[in-house]
This record gives C-alpha cells, structure tokens and sequence, in this order.
C-alpha cells in the first residue's frame, strides 16, 4: 500500500553475521481470512460536508446479495460515524444497533440465497480521528479534507464491509461549496452546479469492482492539470502555487503507464489514472485510479537530484495493476501488491535510466531487507500473525518480495515470467487473490512446478548465506569451486536448492556456467584453459544472498576494474583487507577519477577512506566537486571527519557553490566538526535557508551542537 521515501543508506552486505530475531514476531496472533454472509455489490454514496466545523453528513445506499439460505442480519464495519436512520428500499425504517466499530441491520425479513438486499443508511461524523481528514489551511496547503482508506480505515467514512476479500462497485455524489473541487475514485459522470447556493455536485462512479481499502475522496480547490495517453485522460490535482513544479514532477506519467501496459501485457484497467497531493499522506497510496500522494511530492528543481519521487509515482502506478485490478485477498499476503509494486518501480528504473541505475536500485532493495534481518527479524514472507495489516507492511513485504521476484524470473527466463505475470492480472483481474493463485499461473503459463521455489522463499524465512572459495589447479587445468551455506538452520531457513551462474574469466575472455546448489556444501569443477582473473558467484546479481569470497588482491584489483557495477562495488570494500598495499590505494584513486558509474566511484571512496586519507586530501578536494553530488556528499562527510580546522573556508565555499541541498547540508555539518566557533554565525544564518525535509537547518543544528560540544 504505502510507500515512505527515505533516504536509503547503501551497505555492500558481504559479511556473514548472525540474523536478528529481536522482535519476537510468533508471539503475534494469528489471523485468517475474514468470513462473510453476504456479497455487497454497490455503495452509491451522498456527501455533504461543513469545513469550518469539520463534520459531514453521509447516506450509503447499500446493495448485496445474501450468501446465506436465511439472511436476517446484516452487520457492517462503522466507526467514528453516528448512524441516524436505516431505510429499506421501500423507505421504510429498518432497525439498527450500533457498537463502537459495528453497525448491525435488522432486515424486514429473511432472505434467500444470492437474494438482492437495498438499505440506505443515514448517517454524520465530526473530525474523525482516522480515515477521514480535515487539514486546517496552512501556508503549504489550503484548507481540504483527504482520506487515507488503508488498511481498513474506509469504516471511518462510510459504513462497509471494510476487508480486501469482497469486491463492489462505487458512486460518491459529493456537494461542495465552490471554489472547491472533488475527487474520487472511477469516472466523472457529472459536475452540477447548485445557483441557490454557490455549492457544486460531484458524481463520480467506481464502475468496475474493488476493494473498500482503495476508496478515496479529496476536496479542496485544487488546481487540475489535464495530460492524456491516447484516450486515457490523465490529471494532476494540485494546490494552485504548486503548479509550475507538478508539471515538471508528473509529466513522465504518461510514459510510465505506457511502459507497465506493454510489460504487463494487459491494458490500464481504469476510466483514468488521477494523482494528487494531500498534506495528511506520508508517501503515497493507490487508491484505485487516483493515487493520494504527499505533498512533499512537491520540491524544486535543485531538489530533483536528491529528493526525487519518481520511482513512487512509478511505483504507485504500477499498483493499479497490482492491489486494484488484482487484490491481496488476506493482509497474509501483501507481497501480492507490494513486492509486485516493488519489482515494477525497479523494472521502471531498469528501463529508463538503464543497466547500471537498475542493478544499483535492486542492490538497494536487497541490502534494505538485508538491515531488517540483521535487526529485527525474519519472517516468511506469507505471513498471518499480526495485531495490525500495517505490521506485515516491512522489508519482507517491499524489497525481499521485489528481489524474490527478480530470483523467479532468472530461473523462469524473461518470456515465460512476464507470460506468467499477464495470465494472472488477465485470469484474476477484479479479484481478491492469494500466493496459491499466483502459482497456479505459473504452473499454466510455463508448464513448470515451482511450488519447491515459493516454499523456500515465500513460506519460509531468511536467505542463503554462502561461504565462497575455489582452487585453481594448473595441472589438470581445473577450477575446483566450493559452496557453503552456513545459513542458521535452527531459525526455520532452509538448505537451499538454487541454480547460480559461474562467470570464468580469462585473457580469452568470460564463460558463464549455470549449476545447481543444492547441498550444505557442494564442489563444483569447471575446466579452463588458463589461470583465471576473475571467478565471479552468481553472475548476474540473481540472487537474494548473503556471501564471503575470499580472494587474492590481484584478483579484486582486477575485479575493481572490469566487474559489472555490483561486483566492481564489492571488489572496492574487500580490498581495504590489503590496506597498505601501494598498489590498493592506487586502483581506489582510478576508480573514483575514472568510473563512469558513481557508485562505484562512491564505493572507491569510501574503501579509500579507510585505506589513507591524509595522502589523498588533493584528490578528497577534487571530487567534492565531481558532477554527481552523492559522490560529492561523501567526499565532503570524508574531509569533514579530518576534523581539520584548516578546512572551514573550503567548506563554506563548497555550502556557497553547491547546488545540491543534500551536499550543502553536508558541508555544514563538516564545518561543524572542524571545530572553529567562529563560525557559529554563519551556521545560524545558513540554518534559516528552506530546504526539502529541512536537511539544511537539520544540519546547520547538528553542526552548532558540534561545535558547542565541551563548553
Ligand atoms: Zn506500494
């Protein structure tokens, strides 16, 4: 559902360490799929609301089909909502009581299987606490009412059947005064304008069926600018002041739905796709054909380098098809809509910032798992024990998912996992789903029974930990490669079955291998014609693992060098091994001057970083002035460590000269450790410069803190 965006601290995960299970997550209770007596059909729901009193006033007209032989009863999910009348479809008052969370309706009589049941219910709510939001005009935003649905909040709107498992169709008719606008969920049948009093009436209809979580409404006077892909009509509702920016951060929306329609091989299922900005929403959220977004969606162009929220506009796109058209069926099984969101904002950025920017985003998705099974636990990723669905919404659910998925589609090949993915969304689409339909499409779409794949990955916890070597044989011309998994068996991780490829490379060039792990400790022999200069496990990056690989300095100098961007990262944090080598130091230096791949340039400084540092101060200088300003951020956290007062008015120039806020609030924060108070009033009045998220001030904070330390 949600996706925060966070500045992702990046570790080359390469040592083995013992996993986390510092939260004790069994002793959550176990939840099944909810039980229901009747099939809901249609909400048609009528919304007028005060905005100064912040209350509204609903009626839901309510449509279902009993699944029950004698249906007397029909209890709905309502909180915070005060019901005042209940009336059949003949106007007459039905009974009703109401708890705390239920709203139960007493039919006039029983009904019959699949018999069609109408009751409207009448009901207001004042400032609810969760759901529903009324934002106070602020300067950021004006004043508005968004609602957050997710995971099962839309019972603090409008009383429902509030779980993902029953599907139904929507119409919201809200009136409004004018200038505000509304939008919902669906097609726009009709904007009506009431002259008696300066109100407007928006009808808006959910015509194809979804889940009650995705429901969603925002109203405000919203500024709304018109894009299309074909005839599909495409709309960014934004605060008026904040136009010239949406243009700029939604204009790719297009080319992304383009892109996921021709990769999932199945249409965008809706009448539109909306996005707009709300102040009550973290990252986003995808509601069907209107995704709710942050307003920090919202920055400057400076901050597109650093504070960029194009992977969560792909990603929140990429759930219209993944949790809308298709719908977890059980909070068990987030990874249906978040792993598969995950992996599409991966494929997103594969596609169109190419090789290296995807190998590196899925490296980081890997290693942001990797953190929370270092930390606080691992779980299978099918998952029943919670208080709460937000419980299940972790590194589980978005990264190892993504990565899990990236490992089925190696072992699948291309054609035959993207074939699998459109014979889902095709064979389940307006349908709740679970982890057995999905292998059930695999099964049907390749032939090929990988239910041994999901039982280690999906219905068991953790990953495989490798341990690594081989021995070059110059006799018999042989590389004898061994393969340990020292993964702890006792936490429930399984031995893993798991083909890998073996890249060989030689003066002649690389010979990929593809062999089967399928033991504790496995050898495996590969005949070659001469030395090799590189032996590489898992070429490719498939595989969600943890690894050691001891090798010679020779070999990752050469690795350094030639590797593709992952292996070249990994080479750089292995060779601090041989810190006091000439030689080390050396390649570090040609990295980071000469990559074309920042990270790798990142990664060499951060390895040279702990090789020497008083030597290179020159070059330290010089790339906090490259033109990536990640790589610049580093080099300027790497000087400030120096501590090194003889530094300030380099620092104060580079906070002058930068143009990226991330890399300003690091050249602060190094001014801060240089120790010299003479600089506390620069510090305060670069402390009052706006930024996104306040990394500015932030830092401009940490650094006067710094300086004031032992006064
Ligand atoms: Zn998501």
């Amino acid at each position: 559902m949600k996706i925060i965006n966070l500045v992702i601290i990046i570790l080359i995960v390469c040592s083995v360490n013992s996993l986390a299970q510092e939260i004790d997550i069994y002793k959550r209770p176990v939840q099944v799929e909810r039980s229901h007596n009747f099939d809901v059909q249609h909400y048609r729901l009528k919304l007028t609301f005060d905005l100064d009193r912040k209350e509204f006033w609903g009626e839901n007209k309510v449509t279902l089909n009993s699944l029950s032989d004698e249906f007397k009863e029909c209890i709905l999910d309502a909180k915070e909502l005060v019901v005042t009348q209940v009336l059949n479809h003949l106007n007459v008052p039905l009974k009703f009581n109401q708890s705390d969370s239920k709203l139960i309706v007493y039919l006039s009589r029983a009904y019959s299987y699949k018999e069609e049941v109408i009751f409207t219910i009448k009901y207001h709510a004042k400032d609810p606490k969760k759901g529903f939001f009324f934002s106070d005009e602020t300067p950021r935003n004006p004043k508005m009412i968004s609602t957050d649905s997710f995971p099962n909040e839309a019972r603090h709107w409008f009383p429902c059947y509030d779980y993902p498992n029953d599907k139904v169709t929507m119409e919201l008719i809200a009136t409004v005064q004018k200038p505000n606008k509304v939008l919902s969920n669906g097609r726009l049948v009709s904007i009506t304008e009431n002259k008696e009093d300066n109100s407007v009436t928006y009808h808006w209809h959910q015509d194809k069926p979804h889940s009650t979580y995705l429901s969603m409404v925002a109203i405000a006077p919203f500024t709304v600018i018109e894009d299309s892909l074909g005839s599909l009509p495409i709309n960014y509702w934004v605060y008026e002041k904040d136009v010239e920016d949406a243009r700029r951060i939604f204009k790719k929306t297009p080319y992304m739905i383009e892109f996921f329609n021709k990769l999932y091989g199945y249409e965008y299922p809706w009448a539109k796709y909306d996005q707009v900005e709300t102040p009550t929403q973290g990252g986003g959220a995808e509601a069907t054909s209107a995704t709710i977004l942050g307003q920090n969606v919202i920055y400057d162009k400076k901050a597109d380098k650093d504070f960029s929220w194009e992977r969560i506009i792909a990603h929140e796109i990429a759930h219209q098809w993944w949790g809308d058209l298709i719908t977890l069926r059980t909070w068990s099984e987030t990874w249906l809509n978040e792993s598969f969101g995950t992996y599409s904002d991966y494929l997103y950025t594969r596609f169109d910032k190419g090789e290296e920017e995807g190998a590196f985003a899925l490296l980081s998705k890997k290693n942001s798992y990797l953190r929370e099974a270092h930390e606080r636990y691992i779980r299978p990723i099918v998952f029943n024990r919670y208080e709460s669905p937000g419980q299940n919404f972790d590194s589980h659910t978005y990264p190892k998912g993504a990565c899990v998925l990236h490992m089925l589609r190696f072992i699948l090949g291309d054609k035959p996992f993207f074939r699998t993915l459109r014979h889902f969304l095709h064979k389940h689409e307006f349908q709740p789903v679970d982890t057995h339909d999905f292998m059930i499409a695999v099964k049907e779409s390749t032939g090929q029974n990988l239910d041994w794949f999901f039982e280690q990955f999906i219905y068991k916890p953790g990953h495989p930990e490798f341990e690594i070597s081989y021995q070059w044989n110059e006799n018999t011309k042989k590389v004898l490669l061994k393969v340990a998994q020292l993964q702890d068996f006792s936490l429930g991780i399984p031995v893993y079955k798991i083909p890998v490829i073996i890249g060989i490379t030689t003066s002649k060039g690389k010979a990929a291998k593809k062999v089967w792990i399928k033991q504790k400790e496995e050898m495996f022999e590969f005949e070659v014609n001469e030395k090799p200069l590189m032996v590489r496990f898992d070429e490719g990056n498939y595989l969600l693992k943890e690894w050691t690989f001891d090798k010679k300095m020779d070999e990752l100098l050469y690795q350094l060098k030639n590797d593709d961007v992952i292996g070249k990262m990994w080479a750089a944090s292995e060779l601090v091994k041989f810190k006091g080598d000439t030689l080390v130091a050396e390649e570090l230096r040609e990295r980071i001057q000469n990559d074309s791949f920042w990270a790798v340039r990142r990664s060499s400084l951060e390895a040279l970083s702990e090789v020497e540092v008083d030597a290179n101060i020159k070059l330290l200088k010089k790339v906090c002035k490259e033109k990536n300003s990640k790589v610049r951020t580093t080099a300027l956290q790497i000087l400030g460590d120096t501590k090194n007062s003889k530094y300030v008015s380099f620092f104060k120039e580079r906070f002058q000269k930068e143009n990226s806020y991330v890399a300003q609030a690091e050249a602060l924060r190094s001014l801060g450790k240089c120790g010299d108070r003479s600089q506390i009033s620069f510090l305060k009045k670069a402390a009052n410069m706006g930024s996104p998220r306040n990394v500015i001030k932030r830092a401009a904070d940490w650094a006067l803190k710094e300086l004031m330390k032992g006064s």
